[in-house]
């Protein structure tokens, strides 16, 4: 998979991708992830890519000019699966959305900043909306890196135990059972025999009836 990502700060995302499964998974040549500063397509020679917003009011605004002219030029060289703006008001990250876009070839991420972008991009060239939550971030970047990784985690290969993606929460609608480690007893506090039984079936009926537990109690929505 491909992903490129649009940006005014690409140097936000220089420690992100270069650690843990990010810098695995490009290592592993199974993702390979570029940004484009917008600047560069800046049309005058201040470099500036934001103007005031029509109708007044308070904070700047991203200009077509630049985002249009950035688009261009990487669609000349990719076919997009999809091309997605992060915006507050875009559908919900969630991990089917992730899964989904996991099996994509090529995908566009733009990272919007100040009061947002002319509305023009998002009506003619944006073919997808992702919002991390109900809260206003300061730029899109963290909401790009936040579903980039989401998506990655979840590409065959990427991680070691292939099985391990599969049994993390949200998959199946479930949250993921407890985890424990060694030692076996600490301050008292000790870790539920089943888990040390050796008995593989019951281990794993205690960790759907965890799950099951669990995904009651805090995610009921999910049932
Ligand atoms: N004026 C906008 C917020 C702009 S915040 C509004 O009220 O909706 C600046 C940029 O940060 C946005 O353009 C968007 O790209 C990004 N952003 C902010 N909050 C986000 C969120 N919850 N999810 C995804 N992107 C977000």
């Amino acid at each position: 998979m491909h992903i490129d990502i649009i940006t005014l700060f690409p140097d936000l995302f220089t420690s992100v991708f270069s650690h843990s499964i990010l810098q695995r998974s490009q290592n592993k040549g199974i993702v390979s992830v570029e940004f484009h500063d917008l600047r560069q397509y800046s049309v005058n020679k201040y470099k500036s890519v934001d103007d005031y917003a029509y109708g007044g009011g308070a904070g700047m605004v991203m200009q077509i000019e630049p985002i249009a002219n950035c688009l261009k030029d990487l669609k000349s060289k990719r076919d997009y699966d999809e091309i997605i703006y992060t915006s507050p008001d875009g559908e919900m990250l969630s991990q089917g959305i992730s899964n989904e876009l996991s099996l994509m070839k090529n995908i566009c991420i733009l990272c919007g900043h100040y009061k947002g972008i002319d509305e023009r991009i998002r009506e003619h060239l944006i073919t997808r909306e992702i919002s991390i939550g109900n809260y206003v971030l300061s730029g899109g970047e963290l909401a790009a890196a936040v579903i980039s990784d989401s998506i990655i985690r979840v590409i065959p290969g990427v991680l070691n135990d292939e099985t391990s993606a599969l049994t993390d929460s949200f998959q199946n609608n479930l949250v993921s059972p407890p985890v424990y480690s060694r030692p076996y007893e600490y301050n008292g506090w000790k870790v539920p025999d089943v888990l040390i039984s050796g008995n593989q079936r019951l281990i794993d009926e205690w960790n759907i009836e965890q799950s099951l537990k669990r995904t009651k109690e805090r995610r009921p929505e999910l049932l």
